[in-house]
């Protein structure tokens, strides 16, 4: 593919003109070659190409954003559909008396019904929501998990088509396969067009005239469907979305899955991010004259060395010891907090030996 060409160029208009002067500009173009009117094989190509450089220039947002970083930055941003449907209002602007129909109808034919814009919404299958909780440790390892679904699966007697065995669909007579009906109105000198999808055949473009008795010609049964799939390590509370694997149902795309995760409370360490915190209790004599102790990590034990005359709530950082980093390499540390345990009862000798201690402080 060749390298983009810049917006600016493709509808011949300068980095410094107003929006209206590059409204006016695509307006013009968008005469030229809308396919209804230029039947040149190229016009197509070319209508999406001035038509995507208006919907970002159109945009004060997205024009600052790509007079600043060029493709890339809008790119990096936004999907061609965000573009497209961000701009809906300055193509209707446009196009409201260009003679053909809205946004919809232009759109429709150029970017087909599965662009996402234009096309008609099908119905789709339900989300499923699936809870789970996991441990801290899970998180620090990563898990694979393992779930059943009871919902809606392909028939295994017609394996999903709905036709009865040994017959296939035909492709469906009223679309001609297209799965969708184009409605062409000539108002005066401009020609309406709207496009539906297709009711004999619900838009699948194909039809069943001998179905399946198991399913009813639905291709679909109740069933189980075991998901399995590894949780990254690192990983916090948050849905996990696995498209396409949520409820099926005839005549249009599966739902989604979502697997919530919940992170189960540790016992003593608490997390933030991918860093650990613990707190470490010492006694108020290794916290004067010093201790090395042990604390425990997500791996193992570790040793950490009391200074002498460490004050209340010191903090240590052991670097390096705390979960993965879920976007980015390397792992997050562990914070152990050393918290002065004062006792609340003392012997007779405990209290004798500070009495005199004391004495030497006085
Ligand atoms: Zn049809
Ligand atoms: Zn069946």
């Amino acid at each position: 593919m060749s390298a983009k060409r810049d917006y600016y160029e493709v509808l011949g208009v300068s980095k410094t003109d107003s929006a209206d002067t590059i409204k006016s500009q695509y307006r013009k173009l968008a005469l030229k070659f809308h396919p209804d009117r230029n039947k040149s094989p190229e016009a197509g190509e070319h209508f999406k190409e001035i038509s995507e450089a208006y919907a970002v220039l159109a945009d004060s947002e997205k024009r600052k954003i790509y007079d600043q970083y060029g493709h890339a930055g809008v790119d990096g941003r936004y999907s061609r559909e965000d573009i497209f449907q961000g701009a809906r209002t300055n193509f209707d602007d446009v196009f409201s008396n260009f003679g053909s129909g809205g946004f919809d109808s232009i759109f429709e034919n150029l970017f087909g019904r599965t662009g996402g814009f234009g096309g008609f919404a099908r119905q789709k299958g339900q989300d499923i929501l699936y809870d789970t909780n996991i441990t801290l440790d899970d998180v620090f390892h990563g898990k694979r998990i393992d779930i059943d679904i009871r919902k809606n699966i392909d028939c295994d007697a017609c394996k999903g088509s709905g036709c009865a065995p040994g017959t296939r669909p035909e492709t469906c007579s009223t679309c001609r396969g297209q799965g969708q009906v184009r409605m062409t109105r000539n108002m005066g000198f401009s020609t309406f067009v709207t496009v539906q999808p297709c009711s004999k055949c619900h838009g699948e473009g194909q039809t069943i005239s001998k179905p399946c008795s198991s399913c009813k010609g639905t291709g679909k049964t109740k069933g189980t469907k075991h998901v399995s799939f590894d949780i990254p390590p690192g990983i916090d509370n948050g849905d996990y979305v696995i498209s396409g694997e949520g409820e099926s149902i005839p005549h249009g795309p599966n739902g989604d899955l979502i697997v919530r995760i919940r992170v189960k409370p540790h016992q003593f360490f608490k997390r933030d991010g991918a860093d650990i915190f613990y707190d470490a209790k010492i006694s108020i004599v290794d916290a004067c004259i010093g201790k090395t102790i042990e604390v425990p990590t997500l791996e193992k034990n570790e040793k950490v060395k009391v200074e002498e005359g460490t004050q209340p709530n010191t903090i240590i950082k052991l670097k390096g010891k705390g979960l993965q980093n879920v976007d980015s390499r390397g792992r997050g540390d562990q914070y152990v907090r050393l918290v002065v345990d004062i006792p609340s009862k003392l012997s007779k000798h405990q209290r004798e030996l500070l009495e005199k201690l004391k004495e030497t402080f006085d």
